[in-house]
């Protein structure tokens, strides 16, 4: 027992180091991309294409670090009403290229007038972490099915890919800071969407099979949005 106490705070001090490190890191790092952004746009030469392998590379060193640090402390700057299935939409929209690449069909369900009190920006980040994982994970003509339902005030968001699936060990895995199975991953994204998910106060649960694909569900706490009924009614006034 205090042996897994002790475990827990030694962690956490790690966590705590790592976390002002990367912090430190991304200044100085957001500085230079600046400069370098002003030089890709001005330079009409051969090093417009190595600029753009660079600024490609500091997104992705930006990426893992916002990613790290947002597991270590979520921050949910603004809490607002925002409608679940705009969110939804917007992410799919912003993994439209990557699908599109990997030859991937995303079909999405959604139904309006659920909201959830959060950070936007952040949900959408818990969202793009698992689409992506579900487009990443599926071959050319596979599907990934994203739907939406609510039942009192709760909502599923119910993700579904027909990709390579995941054995029970893996399964478990999932959430362990740094574990990837990809050449180029991270290992973060997963981790971050658990941690932003509970912090919401929802929980996510993930079923998969080997070569058949896999299932995540997420569940959030929602709302019918007040002015639900108002257009409705605008429509019958304007009929009668
Ligand atoms: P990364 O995507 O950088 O590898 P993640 O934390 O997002 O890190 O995912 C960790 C690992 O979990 C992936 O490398 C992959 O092996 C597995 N995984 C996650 N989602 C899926 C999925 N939908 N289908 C198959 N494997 C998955
Ligand atoms: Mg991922």
């Amino acid at each position: 027992m205090r042996k897994e106490i002790l475990r827990a705070e030694k962690l956490n001090t790690l966590g705590e180091l790592a976390a002002s490190i990367a912090h430190e890191i991304r200044n100085p790092l957001t500085v230079v991309k600046g400069f370098l952004q002003m030089m890709h746009k001005q330079e009409k030469g051969d090093n417009y294409y190595y600029l753009s392998l660079v600024l490609a590379e500091l997104g992705r060193a930006e990426s893992i670090i916002n990613d790290y640090l947002n597991f270590a402390k979520p921050q949910f700057e603004k809490k607002e009403d925002a409608e679940l299935a705009e969110i939804i939409a917007d992410v799919t929209l912003l993994l439209e290229a990557l699908a599109a690449k990997e030859g991937v069909q995303v079909n999405v369900q959604l139904e309006w007038g659920i909201c959830v009190k959060t950070d936007r920006n952040q949900l959408k980040q818990a969202l793009v972490n698992i689409i992506k994982n579900a487009i990443e994970a599926t071959d050319d003509g596979g599907e990934v099915n994203i739907s939406q339902a609510s039942a009192g005030n709760e909502s599923y968001v119910v993700i579904s890919d027909t990709g390579k699936g995941m054995d029970s060990a893996q399964i478990a895995r999932l959430g362990t800071l740094f574990y990837t199975t990809k050449d180029k991953g991270t290992g973060l994204g997963t981790s971050v969407s658990i941690k932003i998910i509970e912090a919401m106060g929802g929980a996510i649960s993930f079923k998969s099979e080997r070569g058949v694909g896999t299932e995540v569900t997420i569940i959030l706490p929602t709302f019918k949005k007040e002015r639900a009924e108002k257009p409705d009614q605008d429509q019958m006034n304007d009929a009668i």
